[in-house]
């Protein structure tokens, strides 16, 4: 069965009377090569656990579980169960869940399979993404510390051009600070929207995010990186002395000494200041704020 055929797909959904939803991003793919690039891009050997985020009709699945030990696939749509059971019933190392990714402990999931011996080689996290929650989904995985080797995920292409964005780039974020201060982040590919059924709007782009075993930033609190990240970019067109003292928790002449302190001029916007900055900023803040409690 071809799976990556339009008329397979139609038939399959005629056969099991499924109307695709809109709303959960069902956006098949229907083109062998960008699976080649997915499969190639997570580096999957015949040891490792893949778990695949959203398999709609099991499509990349199938490929995965071609080379993998095992695959384990989370699905939130009922309805395409026993699809699932029809199109990967020649595979044997196929787990279907069906569960809201954003609900589930995949840390207990690894951690299970590990003990059980289904795999002994790398974790590789894979994805055709629902785009409507690419950014929570990534958060997911990366704040809390699953242990994934690394993530590779097809996502809406102006989302990806922000994860990559460095300093300076217009598309520079909370995001991309967020994701390269956990990961390596490179690109595996880019997707045009003709290759999926139905068609989306947008076009994609497929990343790799390599979680870092040792973090780049020595940080004194983590939680205050995020805030002070957050903080600044929250208005991004104002000066960070501004950004940082209306989100609260400083008076204007507290941060304009941090920011002096650490050389930084208070008149720079977030989008200027790179990860190591930020990563100083922080400490800095969590360093004024402890001396104030003392
Ligand atoms: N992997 C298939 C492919 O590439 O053809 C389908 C990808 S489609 C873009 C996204 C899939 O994620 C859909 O099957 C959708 O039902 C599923 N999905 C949506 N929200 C989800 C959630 N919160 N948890 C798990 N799966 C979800």
């Amino acid at each position: 069965m071809d799976l990556t055929s339009p008329s397979t797909i139609q038939e399959i959904r005629d056969r099991h009377n499924f109307q695709l939803s809109k709303s959960l991003g069902q956006n098949f793919i229907t083109d062998r090569h960008v699976l080649e690039q997915i499969i190639e891009g997570a580096e999957i050997g015949e040891d490792d656990l893949v778990i695949e985020i959203g398999p709609g009709i099991g499509v990349l699945t199938a490929e995965a579980a071609e080379t993998a030990a095992k695959v384990i696939a989370i699905e939130i749509d009922a309805r395409l169960i026993p699809v699932l059971e029809e199109t990967l019933s020649s595979f044997d190392n196929v787990e279907v869940i069906n569960r809201d990714i954003l609900k589930t402990d995949l840390k207990e999931i690894i951690s299970e399979e590990r003990e059980k011996g289904s795999f002994g080689g790398a974790v590789r996290v894979i994805g055709n993404l629902p785009y409507y929650i690419t950014t929570p989904i990534i958060m997911k995985l990366l704040e809390e510390g699953v242990p994934a080797d690394s993530i590779t995920v097809m996502m809406q292409k102006e989302v990806a051009d922000r994860i990559r964005s460095g300093p300076g780039g217009k598309v520079y974020g909370a995001i991309s600070v967020a994701v390269q201060y956990y990961c390596d982040v490179e690109k595996v590919a880019s997707v045009p929207k003709e290759v999926f059924v139905p068609r989306p709007k947008v076009d994609s782009t497929v990343l790799t995010l390599k979680p870092l075993k040792e973090k780049k930033l020595q940080l004194a609190d983590e939680k205050e990186f995020f805030s002070c990240v957050k903080a600044a970019f929250a208005q991004r067109r104002k000066t960070l002395l501004n950004s940082l003292s209306s989100a609260g928790g400083m008076e204007k002449e507290d941060v304009r000494r941090v920011l002096e302190t650490l050389g930084i001029d208070p008149g720079r916007r977030a989008e200027t200041l790179s990860i190591e900055e930020f990563g100083q900023l922080a400490n800095e803040v969590a360093n004024e704020k402890a001396e104030r409690n003392t």
